[in-house]
């Protein structure tokens, strides 16, 4: 089990991101189908495939530059909400990363906590308003120490358990929110993808 992220490990990441991306697309677009307008699926899916191949073209040379990589690409390739903001998490994160050869587990919780912060700076979205916001608030909380496995495991099972709790919640924020009380009752797709970002990172990490 590896110690720190570094440039490779964190490759692979971006890498089985967007393989479990294009094969929850279908899943990801049925909850977007609701409270949406039945795209995350494919947005997420087509971001990450763009910012994979972009890694593969120009290798990073350190963890600042792959995480700016990924999130250009987001910006550039993915239309409607999510691509911008998960395209500021990953800047963001690249901001607190930038230089570095690899991440620690606070290295890397400062990297998650900064890419919160701005997708919170952006979309202006609080915990409970059904949103992303409520898996990756969590799952920030829940690196709070311990080996970085075991971190990365305790925080995408905060994620889930944040995700699971948007079920119930009346969309504050973004489309979902135009359905007011009837949004309540369907689960965020939102918040779903990023438990499977953070669920591909502790698995890449395991
Ligand atoms: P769009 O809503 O433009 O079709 P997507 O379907 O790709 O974009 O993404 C929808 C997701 O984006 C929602 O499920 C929610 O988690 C997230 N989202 C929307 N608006 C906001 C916001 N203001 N802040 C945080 N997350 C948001
Ligand atoms: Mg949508």
């Amino acid at each position: 089990m590896p110690d720190v992220l570094d440039i490779a490990l964190l490759t692979s990441w971006i890498d089985r991101t967007a393989a479990v991306l294009e094969r929850e697309k279908a899943y990801l677009t049925e909850l977007d189908a609701p409270i949406g307008d039945s795209d995350h699926g494919m947005n997420m899916a087509r971001g990450f495939a763009a910012a994979n191949a972009k890694l593969g073209a120009t290798p990073p040379g350190d963890v600042g530059a792959l995480f700016k990589t990924v999130g250009m690409a987001l910006i550039s390739t993915v239309g409607g909400a999510a691509g911008p903001l998960y395209g500021t998490l990953f800047v963001q994160a690249g901001v607190k990363s930038a230089g570095k050869a690899s991440l620690d587990l606070a290295g890397w919780r400062d990297c998650l906590a900064a890419g919160l912060a701005g997708i919170v700076q952006r979309g202006k979205a609080e915990p409970g308003d059904k949103t992303m916001v409520d898996a990756l608030t969590p799952a920030v909380a829940a690196l709070d120490g311990g080996g970085l496995s075991a971190a990365l495991a305790a925080s995408a099972e905060a994620a889930e358990q944040g995700m699971k709790a948007t079920i119930p919640l009346v969309a504050r924020k973004g489309r979902a929110s135009y359905l007011g009380e009837r949004s309540a009752g369907h689960q965020d797709p939102g918040a779903t993808s990023s438990w499977m970002l953070l669920k591909a990172l502790a698995e890449t990490a395991a």
